[in-house]
């Protein structure tokens, strides 16, 4: 699979991408991460990408013709037959959650347009992207952390990117609830003990009680989740 990002601050998703998983994945072949700078495609002779809103009001906006420069030479380089999707990265976008994940896994090629300043030009947005997404109702100075955080989301369920030890079919959101709590070694940690039936060895037993545990977690901290698992499993 292939991320584009189209961004003002390359070196940002640059550094974030290249450690841990994301950058292995990118070493071994699975993924691949291209940035592309917006003002490498200002047809400005400063190379300018932004200017002051229409109507007044503060801060500056990043112009229409760069970003829709930009995506053109990104779509010039896609191959017959690949499915491609551009999402731009917006407060004002569907809230994304680990479903969209999965469901942005099945492309072949997503790219993804980061906005910076007070945003974008509300027309090269809606010329270039197939839909907006914000990762949470906060805002962010730019769009290049909530693309880090979709390239990481999805790019970790592309086979081959986890190891099977860290795989993620019982993790929070898969089965519509939170996760378990987890323990490693030591057994005794500050006084504090590891359940008893998780040194048992008895399967059966300890997936019930992570089952309970999870049901619990999720009723606690998220009774919109909890509301909705009940709604499906029970
Ligand atoms: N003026 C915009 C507003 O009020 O909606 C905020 C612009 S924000 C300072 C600059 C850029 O950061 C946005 O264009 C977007 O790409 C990115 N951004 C900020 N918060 C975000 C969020 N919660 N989710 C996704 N992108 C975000």
């Amino acid at each position: 699979m292939r991320f584009d990002i189209m961004t003002l601050f390359p070196a940002l998703v640059e550094t974030v991408l290249s450690e841990s998983i994301i950058g292995r994945a990118q070493k071994n072949g699975i993924l691949q991460v291209h940035a592309h700078n917006i003002r490498d495609y200002s047809e400005n002779k400063h190379r300018r990408v932004d200017d002051t809103p229409y109507g007044g009001g503060r801060g500056m906006l990043m112009a229409a013709p760069p970003v829709w420069n930009c995506w053109q030479a990104v779509l010039a380089d896609v191959k017959e037959g690949e499915r491609v999707h551009t999402i731009c990265l917006s407060p004002r976008g569907k809230t994304y959650t680990q479903a969209d994940a999965a469901r942005l896994c099945r492309y072949d090629r997503l790219i993804l347009l980061c906005g910076h300043y007070e945003g974008i030009d509300q027309r090269a947005v809606d010329a270039v992207a197939d839909e907006e997404i914000s990762i949470g109702d906060y805002v962010l100075t730019g769009g290049e952390l909530p693309a880090c955080i979709l390239v990481d989301s999805v790019g970790r369920l592309i086979d081959g990117v986890l190891p099977e030890a860290e795989c993620h079919e019982k993790e929070s959101f898969e089965s519509g609830l939170l996760e378990y709590p987890q323990y490693t070694r030591p057994e005794t940690f500050r006084g504090e003990r590891v359940p008893q039936v998780l040194l048992s060895g008895h399967h059966e037993n300890i997936d019930k009680w992570r089952l309970a545990q999870a049901e619990e977690v999720t009723r606690q901290r998220r009774p919109d989740l909890y509301e909705l698992y009940l709604k499906k499993y029970k």
